[in-house]
């Protein structure tokens, strides 16, 4: 193994408390330092992948260059180290155990009983020498899902602590993230539930090395003291992460105030280094400068007010909002009510300034979809689609401006007469069923007549993907001839990537995914150039 070092990150008390965010931020900051960063998230539930879990329990899927589909938290670790990752950045127990019983029904283990250790834990451990080496990363840092304590991150916690030992202490450190909870009737803030929570980690032969200390309050000196104290660490290693107004104050606070990048190069013996966040600064006073001056979007899904289950949609239109100096006013649009006439989802939408319809499966909330799409399209007000937002975007288009019956995607009717979206011919209903969906990264070539060239400023894109059904390119000139413009396709014209109306102000819609590809310092074009349109 090269000189990779090794950030463990846990947390403690309990979930919810921002670690993926809190780890995110570390990242942000080792890499301004010049360091090759790379992530991995252990989920230590029993599902193979995220792929099928529900958007509502488990927020969105986030999809890689390589086609993983993967925990929310690895949008954030792209986001803030704005770094690609890879199918290796996340590890599930199913996973870890489907690899180990097959190789237990293949012989390999030579007719050994198979237990949880050491078999387990050598192949989480395995998987973590494997992602140090083919990340080549300076430094890899692994966050711990779930709380200290749970039942199934147990084998994670053990396999650190064999790892921390292997690689010894100057190689690899502990960073535990708790909770100091504010008592209204005592006015203080409490440290025995981090105290307890840190014994946890005692118990199972973890000494952390910094403490991430999140409360909604100021905290004052006592506390880091006693927190110091009792979980014999530093007192500069106990870093307060209070609540703040936006997430990229994080690396701010974690740094400026409290260097903890001096603490991390001290204890994993590296030179050390200034962390470069001059960018992140300017962000956040934009974000503060800006926050009366509100732009509203309607956001048409199905999942409402389920911010996680939009996740990367959400910071990418956020994004796109500060670069154009305003704040995002998201308006949930609920497509289900749309579609029953609802009055108040209907004034929703035509308040807004910008429509967007998102990604999605299934049938629920389609033709209200459809409906947000007609109503961008006839009133000129700005539209993006994505995935699902091009495919409801064609239909209507095909419906109504081609004046044809019957007109829907395969997906929602599958004897339609006329299925504009469809799966391509070669592959079967059947076969699709499998889980067999256009994944990661795949070129695309723009038409330079199009808006999306002058967004991207490139004919030659590359963008992510998570579908299964595609435009079908028998429609392809009527539509073409009705004003359609098929802005981007595949390099061998096989597949359309993005639609536009000529007729309109802008109105744009992919079949692909731009928001995994945004970033808060450098958001997409397609998003900077959907919110311009609907500033003006
Ligand atoms: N359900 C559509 C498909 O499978 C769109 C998927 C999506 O929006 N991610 O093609």
């Amino acid at each position: 193994m090269q000189s990779t070092k090794f950030i463990f990150i846990t947390g403690g008390v309990c979930s919810g408390l921002g670690k993926g965010i809190a780890s995110a931020s570390i990242g942000a900051i080792l890499r301004s330092c010049g360091h090759k960063v790379f992530t991995l998230k252990l989920d230590p539930y029993l599902n193979i992948d995220p792929g099928t879990m529900s958007p509502f329990q488990h927020g969105e899927v986030y999809v890689t260059d390589d086609g993983a589909e993967t925990d929310l938290d690895l949008g954030h670790y792209e986001r803030f180290i704005d770094t690609n990752l890879s199918k290796l950045s996340n590890l599930t127990t199913g996973r870890i155990y489907e690899k180990v019983l097959r190789g237990e029904r293949s012989g390999d283990y030579l007719g050994k009983t198979i237990q949880i250790i050491p078999h387990i834990t050598n192949e989480i451990k395995n998987h973590i020498k494997k992602a140090a080496e083919e990340s080549k990363a300076d430094i890899l840092l692994i966050e711990i899902g779930g709380t200290v304590g749970d039942i199934e991150g147990e084998p994670y916690l053990e396999a650190a602590r064999q790892f921390h030992r292997e690689v010894g202490q100057d190689n690899a450190l502990f960073v535990h993230l708790t909770l100091l909870p504010f008592l209204k009737a005592s006015g203080e803030l409490k440290t025995k539930p981090t105290q307890a929570s840190v014994r946890e980690l005692y118990r199972r032969g973890i000494q952390p090395d910094i403490i991430l200390a999140r409360s909604d309050k100021a905290i004052d000196r006592e506390s880091i003291e006693k927190i110091a104290l009792f979980a014999d660490v530093e007192e500069k290693a106990v870093i307060p992460a209070p609540t703040v107004k936006t997430i990229y104050e994080v690396p701010i606070n974690f740094e400026k105030k409290h260097h903890i990048s001096e603490i991390i190069f001290e204890k994993l013996n590296l030179a050390k280094k200034k962390a470069k966040l001059e960018d992140w600064e300017k962000l956040v006073n934009n974000i503060k400068a800006n926050h009366k001056k509100k732009l509203s979007i309607a956001l048409v899904g199905k999942y409402n007010q389920n911010l996680d289950a939009y996740l990367s949609v959400v910071e990418a239109l956020k994004s796109a909002c500060y670069f154009n100096n305003v704040t995002l006013d998201l308006l949930w649009v609920n497509a289900a009510k749309l579609e029953k006439k609802d009055q108040a989802e209907w004034d929703k939408l035509k308040k807004a300034k910008g429509i967007l319809v998102p990604g999605g499966f299934g049938n629920r909330g389609i033709e209200g979809k459809i409906m947000a799409a007609r109503y961008a399209r006839e009133h000129k007000k700005p539209y993006l689609g994505l995935c699902l937002g091009m495919q409801v975007a064609t239909i209507e288009f095909t419906r109504h401006v081609l004046k044809t019956s019957e007109v829907n995607s395969t997906e929602f009717d599958q004897k339609t007469k006329n299925p504009v979206i469809h799966i391509l011919p070669g592959h079967t209903e059947e076969e699709e069923k499998g889980g067999t969906l256009r994944l990661g990264s795949y070129p695309c070539v723009l038409d330079k007549n199009s808006l999306s060239f002058k967004a991207y400023g490139s004919n030659k894109i590359d963008e992510r993907h998570r579908h299964r059904y595609e435009f079908n390119m028998d429609y392809r000139e009527v539509l073409e001839n009705a004003g359609l413009r098929l802005a981007g396709l595949s390099p061998d014209k096989r597949l359309l990537e993005i639609i536009e109306l000529k007729d309109h102000p802008f109105f744009v819609a992919s079949q692909f995914h731009p928001e995994f590809k945004s970033r808060p310092l450098r958001p997409h074009p397609l998003f900077r150039e959907f919110i311009k349109a609907s500033v003006k």
